[in-house]
């Protein structure tokens, strides 16, 4: 008997497509299944997961894949036994992957990107920064969403809270506490999963509950929550300035527990924008001075979310550049602004801004938001040794450095290898509303090795222009051959509300464009051809 554990239905997109869309084939590529498509638009797929015999199964809706069945053995070693694809009833093309345990189908991470899905497995996608018992209240913050599951049990009577895809920052983070009515005992279950169980009379009455930003994890006693009223707050008590001069400015800011934050720099006006997570203003902060300095015009305080403060600085200059540093055990954090300022007789006029909305700009020269594909434990296609996260990373920051010689300013939404979600790619961009977007990737298709050149995507009306110009100017300046400006839903670029358009630069399994796609002199070429693409519509726009 075939128990359902957990259902869930996604849909993505709303349109629906006369037309049938056809399975085209699976590779299996280092723990990636990629399962291709040919839909030019939205795709709808439904996901179940079962629990005997483990599985996962995908349906592909409206979609035919013929007469052909295909079966794949994957990872044993990641818990997995295969994986098999077959046409279910005439307009559902079914996936199936099996596997030997529930721990293995909770690592599957499921990405609809172009004209892939991809099945990850094995997927550890954060890491747990701190776990600290507070008032009886557990918070877990970790530096990404937290995907977690909870699981009473008897004899004895017992909460289980299971991080799913998490690791520990250290070992050090596991630990037994003991406070006589309640053991809990937080532990790396397997190399993906840190559990966390309560053992005691009342630990089955705890909550959990997620932050905002889903970074922020806390398991609620029920005795913790009233403890908490007599009991000092959670508070960020104080910021200073501790010396300011034309080099730099030296702010401290203190909390009566260890600092959690996050920053990012915003243009236009330039700003550092710091979130301390899960820590309250005090009251008196609001009653302080400005903390003006030459690197600082302005030091603003709000909140950013219900238990996230935020910081603004509003910075006197693009070229100033901060360092953060912790100190008194992690409750001070420390921010120095560095770099050379202007004169202050020439300040700009300030921008009033709500400190809860999202940043705005009144830009007076273009901007642009880079967005380099995947990143982190997401390596996009990978053929040849060579993985496409790179590859667009590498072309992002020559674009970048181009846009700047040119006196265009642009903002990459990752600097470096890390996992960025589509979702906060396309938070980034609609905070600072950009002339444009562009999303660089590298495509592959297995089963056609001979294919090669550019696909230019949009997904909006406004991408349609912005597309036409990117796609003439890499045909012309970068010689790819033609492979047509094309529609597509991709989530970035239908969600970000400026003109965009991702970037499809050539085929990993086609060799030879591989090996250029790898090389710096035409990665140069690229990003030349990118720049000049920008260029030619932020002239027309
Ligand atoms: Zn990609």
């Amino acid at each position: 008997m075939h128990f359902i554990l957990v259902l869930i239905s996604l849909f993505i997109g709303l349109q629906v497509s006369a037309q049938n869309i056809h399975v085209l084939g699976a590779d299996l590529v280092s723990n990636n299944l990629t399962v291709k498509h040919d839909s030019m638009g939205d795709i709808k797929i439904r996901k179940r997961i079962y629990d005997s015999p483990p599985r996962l199964v995908l349906d592909v809706l409206e979609a035919e894949l013929g007469k052909r069945v295909i079966s794949y053995p994957l990872p044993l070693d990641l818990g997995l036994k295969q994986v098999r694809i077959a046409q279910f009833d005439p307009t559902t093309v079914r996936i199936v992957v099996d596997a030997q345990n529930m721990s293995a189908i909770q690592k599957i991470v499921i990405d609809n990107i172009g004209h892939n899905i991809v099945f990850k497995f094995g997927v550890t996608n954060v890491t747990v920064q701190s776990l600290e018992l507070i008032n009886g209240n557990l918070q877990v913050v970790a530096d990404g969403p937290i995907v977690s599951r909870s699981l009473k049990l008897e004899t004895p009577s017992r909460l289980v809270v299971d991080l799913i895809g998490a690791q520990f920052k250290s070992p050090s983070q596991a630990k037994t506490i003991n406070n006589g009515q309640e053991v809990i005992n937080i532990s790396q279950f397997d190399n993906a999963i840190v559990r966390i169980s309560f053992t005691g009379k009342d630990s089955q009455s705890r909550e959990i509950k997620i932050s905002n930003n889903e970074k922020q994890l806390l398991v609620l006693s029920s005795s913790g929550t009233t403890a908490n009223n007599t009991q000092p707050s959670e508070k960020l008590s104080q910021i200073q300035l501790l010396r300011a001069n034309e080099r730099e400015a030296v702010y401290q800011l203190d909390a009566n527990k260890k600092i959690q934050y996050k920053h990012m720099r915003l243009h236009d006006p330039e700003r550092l924008v710091v979130d301390i997570i899960g820590l309250s203003l005090d009251d008196a902060f609001g009653g302080m001075a400005i903390l003006e300095s030459n690197h600082a015009s302005r030091v603003r305080f709000g909140l950013a979310g219900p238990n996230v403060s935020r910081i603004v600085f509003d910075l006197r200059s693009v070229s100033i550049t901060e360092i953060f540093k912790e100190a008194n055990l992690g409750k001070s954090l420390i921010i120095t602004l560095q770099g050379l300022v202007p004169k202050l007789s020439q300040a700009e006029p300030k921008v009033e801004e709500p400190i809860n909305s999202n940043p705005t700009t009144t830009s007076n020269g273009p901007q642009i938001v880079l967005d380099p594909g995947h990143g982190g434990y997401d390596y996009g296609a990978i053929y040849g040794g060579y993985n496409e996260k790179d590859i667009t990373l590498s072309i992002a920051k020559k674009v970048s450095d181009y846009l700047s010689t040119d006196g265009i300013q642009s903002f990459m939404t990752r600097n470096d290898d890390r996992f960025v979600s589509l979702a906060e790619r396309v938070e980034i961009s609609n905070a600072l509303q950009p002339k444009a977007f562009i999303s660089i990737h590298v495509n592959a298709i297995a089963t056609n090795p001979a294919m090669d050149g550019l696909q230019t995507y949009y997904s909006l009306d406004p991408g349609h222009k912005l597309a036409e110009h990117m796609h003439a100017q890499l045909l012309k300046h970068a010689g790819m051959p033609d492979r047509r400006i094309r529609h597509a839903n991709f989530w970035v670029c239908k969600h970000t509300r400026s003109a965009s358009v991702l970037l499809e630069l050539g085929f990993m399994t086609n060799v030879p464009e591989r090996e250029k796609l790898a090389s710096n002199d035409y990665q140069d070429e690229l990003a030349k051809a990118i720049v000049k693409g920008i260029k030619s519509y932020l002239e027309e726009s």
